[in-house]
């Protein structure tokens, strides 16, 4: 058993190894160093834990360890980038669920040994059961609808709102009933799990699947508030801040996509964005023409370009295609051209999704460029080469009223020289769209999987 002063202290060392942790993720050079600190913070917060012997017994706790970090070590492995989003979901369910589990074990103690639950801890019981449930379901409907296992599209009903705030109300009313009676009332304690659960459900659904990032950031900063809340309910100061941490980052993560998409968070809960009739593969495109063009073709205008503009997106990641780009820019470069990454926010399916795919092929982080620092040089730059990106480059963003996607910023490659963009078909992207960049005059279809097409070009540079 460690001293409680002792304890005290090492919790305030873990806290400030998650704060300094959280600071090194701002860049990504120090980014790793970042999270091995933050995972330091953690290992000294657990071991500390174990040693406090008031909770349950010490196998129970090694045995949770061991089973958590090898399901944890599994998925880091075997979960692909692409399905990041998915796995992000599943924990923030799993954090909300944790923290209802806790909070009721609380309550059920408190019931069983017949003592009454000072009315502090008895609010953050209620606040725990509540966001901690809402953020469950809703964190597995956000994984369902990712993953495909549900439609993507938004399921809405009459009166959504006004029924989804109602109930949240009866909510609150039951938990406020719940903490001035005295005694613990097991039947409101079932109910505001049970239709906390609901809610979470009544919560996601009516939100397409395009905006489930948004969402996923903010289950994330709810199921650190629910961690927050389950903190106070076992005094556990390191829970409080840990908690407290995740519950603010995952607000600024909201609100940074939120701006990405130029929607407020209140467009993207309760607007049903997606649920307008998605063009189909190819529709729309009947009655015009895309040019495309060869590989060959395509080499001699990157081979002799002076400036070109590589925009990455969501197709790169699949087709894993990042090494292959790095090695097309190396020769570009050798040629005396000069290679920019245009970075946008939301570009793939996870913020930072493109920066993380192309520090692995080591491209140099200078050459990467957030949106706003780069749409002024799409004019300057010979060839706009887009590499699986499609939503973030639809200029219907900028002028089409009528566009699910109206309003969100996109990289300009239309004001480019030329442009080249490479995917298999003429299907649409993530929000279902036809993309009218396909038929600009300027622009030229390389069709075919990234990395073969980027294999093809890399043999033809090098052959110039
Ligand atoms: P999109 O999803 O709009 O488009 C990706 C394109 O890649 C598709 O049109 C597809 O066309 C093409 N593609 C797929 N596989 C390959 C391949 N092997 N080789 C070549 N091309 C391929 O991607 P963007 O990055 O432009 O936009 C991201 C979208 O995802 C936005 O709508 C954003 O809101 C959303 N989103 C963003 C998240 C984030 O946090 N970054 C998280 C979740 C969603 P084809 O099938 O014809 O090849």
């Amino acid at each position: 058993m460690i001293p409680s002063g002792l304890t005290a202290l090492i919790y305030l060392v873990s806290a400030s190894l998650f704060i300094l942790g959280l600071k090194k993720l701002g860049h990504p050079d120090t980014a790793p160093r970042g999270n091995q600190l933050s995972a330091l913070g953690m290992l000294l917060a657990i071991a500390v834990t174990l040693f406090n012997q008031d909770i349950v017994s010490f196998w129970v706790i090694i045995a949770g360890v061991f089973v958590g970090s090898a399901a944890g070590l599994w998925m880091a492995r075997a979960v692909k980038m692409t399905a990041m989003p998915q796995m992000v979901a599943l924990l923030n369910g799993f954090g909300g669920g944790a923290s209802v589990l806790v909070g009721g074990a609380e309550f059920l103690k408190a019931d069983l040994l017949g003592t009454q639950l000072p009315v502090d801890t008895d609010i953050t019981i209620q606040l725990s059961l509540l966001i901690g449930a809402v953020t469950f379901t809703g964190s597995i409907i956000a994984f369902a609808k990712l993953q495909e296992l549900m439609t993507g599209k938004p399921i809405t009903y009459p009166l959504q709102k006004v029924m989804s705030s109602l109930i949240l109300v009866g909510i609150l009313a039951l938990a406020v009933y719940q903490v001035i009676t005295p005694g613990a009332q097991l039947e409101s304690f079932y109910i505001i799990i049970g239709v906390s659960l609901v809610l979470g459900v009544l919560f996601v659904i009516p939100i397409g699947g395009a905006d489930m990032p948004v969402v996923i950031a903010l289950l994330n900063s709810y199921s650190g508030i629910a961690a927050a809340m389950t903190g106070f309910v076992i005094n556990n100061s390191v829970l409080i801040i840990a908690g407290a941490l995740v519950g603010s980052s995952g607000i600024i993560l909201t609100t940074i996509m939120c701006k990405a998409m130029n929607r407020s968070l209140g467009n993207v809960l309760f607007s049903a964005f997606g649920s307008v009739t998605a063009i189909g593969p190819g529709k729309g495109a009947e009655d015009r023409t895309v040019r495309s063009i060869t590989v060959e073709d395509a080499a001699l205008q990157l081979a002799y370009a002076r400036l070109v503009i590589v925009v990455p997106g969501y197709g790169l990641a699949v087709a894993q295609a990042q090494h292959q780009v790095r090695e097309l820019a190396d020769l570009i470069e050798k040629k005396g051209g000069e290679v920019k990454y245009a970075i946008h926010p939301v570009a793939g399916r996870m913020p930072g999704h493109m920066n993380v795919l192309l520090a692995e092929a080591n491209v140099p982080y200078d050459k990467l460029y957030d949106m706003d620092q780069i749409n002024d040089e799409f004019p300057r730059a010979d060839v706009a080469l887009v590499i699986g990106a499609n939503d973030v480059v639809n200029p219907a963003a900028r002028s089409d009223t009528a566009s699910p996607i109206y309003g969100m910023p996109i990289l300009d490659v239309d004001e480019a020289q030329s442009i080249i963009v490479m995917k298999r078909s003429m299907n649409p992207g993530f929000a279902g769209i036809q993309n009218e960049l396909f038929f600009h005059p300027k622009n030229s279809m390389l069709f075919g999987d990234a990395k073969a097409s980027l294999t093809g070009l890399v043999n033809e540079v090098k052959s110039l």
